[in-house]
């Protein structure tokens, strides 16, 4: 979810003060779910392997000044995304992207909503300032509707803000009246603002309704809080969740085409397939310079 989780910052201290064992076993975890997701977006060979390479050297020259509210694996797969979209693009952006993805946070090169001068669409300290707020609400929001296994809703919502369907759209793929959409989206908008006005003040007039949308989608690219955890697609991959939970995954991987929580599913498939060991050792030692001591 949005937040890093102990394990994760234990590890980080540990790389950040020069520890390679702690960084071999931080690429021994997340390389192959990275590969699967270069893979699927369609990189061929040893080309997704250096994409996934780059990848863990951006993390680590943007290890000395990172603050990151999203997941570390959610910080991995935005840069790897970027990486890709770059590779497309040809030779010439390519060479020039590391350095301008060095030590930025993943929501940094989003593309902002218009400016229409609404307090939303602010491109400042106010406007971060909303989006840590938002990611909090929303992290709250999808939690208890997690627990209270509202996944109807919660498909509803994720349709809305992350896939960017219309209500026509998600009315047919969920099996619910357009107007139950419409409905479910008023209420949980209502919700978001009210969890938001008490921790930054009254946010935005009814006009405001676009720009909240557009936020809204940034943000849950960020904290992606409708992805499963990973064990919880370990489980799915099993067949041992509980069958509102497996429902929910099939549909958030499947029918709502989540690709990063598709990597992991493939990763998690595959695992005892694929020989990982060529390519962890590869992107050792392209990383070996910064934990040999000077
Ligand atoms: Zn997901």
């Amino acid at each position: 979810m949005s937040e890093w989780t102990e394990a994760e910052r234990f590890l980080l201290e540990q790389i950040r003060g020069g520890n390679a064992e702690a960084w071999s076993q931080l690429v021994q975890r997340y390389q192959g779910r990275l590969l699967a997701f270069a893979r699927s977006r369609g990189v061929k060979g040893t080309d997704a392997e250096d994409l996934v390479q780059d990848t863990f050297l951006l993390l680590l020259r943007s290890l000395p000044d990172f603050r990151a509210q999203a997941s570390l694996e959610t910080y991995l797969f935005v840069i790897l995304r970027r990486r890709v979209s770059d590779h497309f693009r040809g030779p010439g952006r390519a060479d020039r992207a590391p350095e301008s993805l060095e030590a930025r946070e993943p929501s940094a090169a989003l593309p902002a909503s218009e400016q229409t001068g609404s307090w939303y669409a602010q491109r400042d300290e106010r406007r971060e300032a909303a989006k840590t707020a938002l990611a909090s609400a929303v992290g709250k929001l999808v939690s208890r509707m997690k627990e209270e296994l509202n996944f109807r809703d919660l498909e509803i919502v994720e349709a809305l803000f992350r896939a960017q369907l219309r209500n026509q759209a998600i009315a047919e793929l969920t099996g619910v009246s357009e107007a139950q959409v419409a409905l479910v989206k008023h209420r949980w908008i209502k919700q978001v603002r009210e969890r938001v006005a008490q921790r930054v003040g009254p946010v935005g007039a009814s006009g405001d309704d676009a720009a909240l949308d557009s936020l809204l989608t940034e943000v849950w690219e960020d904290v992606r809080p409708g992805c499963p955890k990973r064990n919880t697609i370990g489980g799915y991959v099993l067949g041992t969740l509980d069958p509102p939970w497996h429902q929910y995954v099939e549909s958030h991987i499947q029918r709502l085409g989540c690709a990063f929580c598709q990597a992991n599913l493939k990763d998690l498939q595959e695992q005892t397939a694929t020989d990982a060991a060529p390519l962890h050792r590869r992107i050792l030692q392209s990383t070996v310079g910064f934990f040999r001591k000077s």
